[in-house]
């Protein structure tokens, strides 16, 4: 096994249990390596400190296995920490009776670059650095063994993998795919495209943010924007929402949508209008028509993928949260969210509190937004992807 020795000083954060050991810190590589091969990681007076997964190609050298130098990382080792992860689920009481839950979320869980979603039978995997793409097939078996499900199917098409030179991988890694896959999430019946949906199929992250949506939403007329496949706004109809309008730019989500609401027979769909449609445009057409609402969720994509982005992506943020601001009735309540890991809690809620500002409306914090349970931020780790809102009523 090669040892990756590092600058004198660089163990600080290895130390502080980080898992990333980034190019900068790489003094030298001692023998051979291929991507993904376990190196030893040795301060710069020789003394172990971590076993990790090397990675030439990114800026992220090497990811930590584990800490412990007396552990060899083997399938076993692998098998172990995935059966770790399946079972910290299991003891969460928000979990229990859930179709849908996130297994495994990366360095949060000892495996970086590993992402595991459960839908109902089948397990959607997602392999993002070096180290995780060696261990794939340690990965899926773990999988099968503690989940006992029928089917593992590889969503390994992320654009990050290129910063680890690696190329796309999809398709079933174990079993079968059932025709249809739903989930029932908070007594909704949801389809998950795991083959073409976005990421692993769906969005878990938002579940129980979607279920306190469904439980405000009694009477008002809402606005979901950046709906994908409709999961706030079938939760809104379940909580007996009056009317609620949802836009996406996806074609193909909005499909998905429209069986959704197929998939649940005692709702209302007379209530619900969907839109394909740009939200940035569409919101300037509701202010445009003096349209109001009670209710509006801004649930986007990442605009800022990296602290590089912040400035640009604050601006976008603010933009769309002056917007929404100016569309609430008296009352209404701005559900609004970031999954931008370069845009901190702190900074969020100054963009929001500025856009209330400019907008002239006395907004107080109804509910602080997190991500689901399964979505744990590692305490070393705060740099991962994460999410963060805020219900504001005015
Ligand atoms: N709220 C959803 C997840 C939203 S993901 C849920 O609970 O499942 C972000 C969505 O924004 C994606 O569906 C994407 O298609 C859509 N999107 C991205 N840019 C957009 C734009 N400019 N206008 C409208 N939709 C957009």
């Amino acid at each position: 096994m090669a040892d990756l020795i590092l600058k004198p000083g660089k163990e600080r954060s290895v130390l502080r249990r980080h898992p990333w050991i980034f190019a900068g810190s790489v003094d030298r590589l001692e023998g051979r390596a291929r991507p993904g091969d376990t190196v030893l990681v040795k301060d710069a007076g020789g003394t172990a400190q971590a076993r990790a997964a090397w990675s030439p190609e990114s800026q992220i050298r090497a990811r930590v296995w584990t800490f412990d130098v007396e552990q060899s990382v083997d399938h076993a080792f692998i098998k172990r920490a995935v059966a770790a992860s399946v079972a910290r689920r299991a003891s969460h009481p928000w979990l229990a009776g859930q179709d849908g839950v996130r297994l495994i979320h990366g360095e949060s869980d000892g495996l970086p670059g590993v992402i595991a979603d459960r839908f109902g039978p089948v397990v959607v995997v997602q392999l993002t650095s070096a180290g995780a793409d060696k261990w794939r097939d340690a990965i899926v078996a773990g999988l099968v063994q503690a989940t006992g499900c029928s089917t593992v199917y590889e969503r390994s098409d992320s654009d990050v993998r290129k910063l680890e030179g690696l190329g796309p991988v999809t398709g079933l890694a174990h079993g079968e795919l059932p025709e249809l896959l739903t989930i029932v999430e908070n007594g909704v019946r949801m389809e998950v495209d795991v083959v073409s949906g976005h990421k692993t199929g769906f969005y878990l992250d938002q579940r129980e943010n979607r279920l306190l949506t469904g439980q405000l939403a009694a009477g008002r007329d809402m606005l979901n924007c950046f709906c994908y496949t409709g999961g706030f706004s079938l939760q809104a109809l379940a909580g007996g929402v009056k009317s609620v309008i949802s836009i996406d730019s996806s074609g193909p989500a909005l499909v998905t949508a429209a069986r959704n609401v197929a998939h649940n027979p005692q709702l209302d769909a007379s209530r619900a209008e969907w839109r394909e449609d740009d939200v940035f445009q569409a919101l300037r057409g509701f202010k445009a028509e003096g349209r109001k609402f009670d209710l509006i969720v801004l649930d986007p994509p990442k605009f800022a993928p990296s602290a590089a982005h912040a400035e640009r992506a604050a601006r976008a943020y603010k933009d769309i949260n002056l917007l929404g601001f100016r569309l609430l009735n008296p009352g209404g309540i701005l559900m609004t969210y970031s999954c931008s890991g370069g845009i901190g809690q702190e900074l969020f809620q100054k963009i929001i509190a500025g856009a209330a500002a400019d907008v002239g409306v006395e907004a107080r914090i109804l509910h602080r937004l997190s991500a689901a349970p399964d979505h744990p931020i590692g305490l070393a780790v705060p740099e991962g992807e994460y999410l963060k809102g805020l219900a504001c009523q005015i």
